[in-house]
């Protein structure tokens, strides 16, 4: 079960996105899928290109519309396992309405959301997850807007799977891309990966002073939704580890009376001759 392939990545050197590609790497070998099991989809942005470095199926898609392109090869394909991937600027600004829909529908599949607080890709501006006062060459006296809490965000829309984890605790990720991938509907894992080019406020250093593992957390019940919203305001959407789980809601295609038997992608393609004669003119 290899998930490397040759193309060497061409981040920054100390950029987090390498832990995060080895994270689903380690996570897919652990949880035992070959690679023609496992499809990455994923948005524009430097985080993006992951989909070009792991030996699986992949599709690099337009920006924000990673989720839309995923949820397709999941409901095409129901014995593919299917993780999309994006930054904060894909996910949480020009494809955040379908973030939350994607959450609401709940389809079998995991999000990851590479998360550096800044458009890296283009140079450096003002992303929706960078604090107020962040300044960058869009925000040059600083940004006026509040960061997003997407996590808080999240529990809102229903989700039922959040987890949040930093590149450099490649155990703790590893472990919740595993968790994520075994969660029977839709798992959304944001993760702190560090722009080391462009972001100087966030660094490696500043996330080690400041975040907190929710296993230190007492009492902690990763099932209590009111108990994750209270613990996420109180740290200032600052902490890592499996924030809420729900086992209980039905995955979007456990609901749909024979998605099981028939899946798409084993379906035979009837066309009416009148239309494929249409379609035999068109295209050939
Ligand atoms: Fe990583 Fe930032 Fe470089 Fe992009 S610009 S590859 S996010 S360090």
């Amino acid at each position: 079960k290899d998930f490397r392939n040759k193309v060497k990545p061409n981040w920054c050197p100390g950029c987090g996105d390498f832990s995060i590609q080895a994270a689903i790497q380690r996570a897919a070998a652990n949880v035992g899928l070959e690679p023609h099991d496992l499809a990455l989809i994923t948005g524009i942005g430097c985080s993006g290109r992951i989909s070009g470095y792991i030996n699986a199926y992949g599709f690099h898609g337009v920006h924000g519309r990673v989720l839309p392109l995923a949820q397709g090869v999941k409901m095409a394909n129901r014995d593919l396992t299917v993780i999309a991937s994006g930054g904060d600027g894909d996910g949480f600004a020009i494809g955040m309405g379908h973030t939350i829909h994607s959450i609401r529908r709940n389809i079998n599949m995991t999000y990851i959301i590479m998360d550096n607080q800044i458009y890296g890709l283009t140079k450096g501006q003002t992303s929706p997850r960078s604090e107020a006062g962040f300044k960058t060459k869009s925000t040059p006296d600083g940004s006026i807007e509040a960061s997003l809490n997407a996590m808080e965000t999240a529990l809102t829309a229903g989700a039922t799977f959040v987890a949040q984890s930093f590149s450099s605790d490649l155990k703790e990720l590893t472990s919740l891309i595993e968790q994520g991938i075994n969660h029977d509907g839709f798992s959304i894992i944001n993760v702190f990966s560090p722009c080391v080019t462009f972001n100087k406020v966030n660094t490696y250093d500043w996330f080690k002073e400041n975040l907190t593992k929710l296993e230190t957390v007492e009492d902690y019940d990763y099932t209590d939704r009111k108990k994750a919203m209270q613990t996420l305001m109180e740290h200032n959407g600052l902490v890592t580890g499996l924030i809420y789980q729900d086992d209980s809601k039905p995955s979007y295609q456990d609901q749909i009376p024979g998605y099981k038997s028939t899946p798409l992608s084993e379906s035979e393609l009837k066309l009416e001759k009148e239309t494929f004669e249409r379609l035999a003119n068109e295209f050939m």
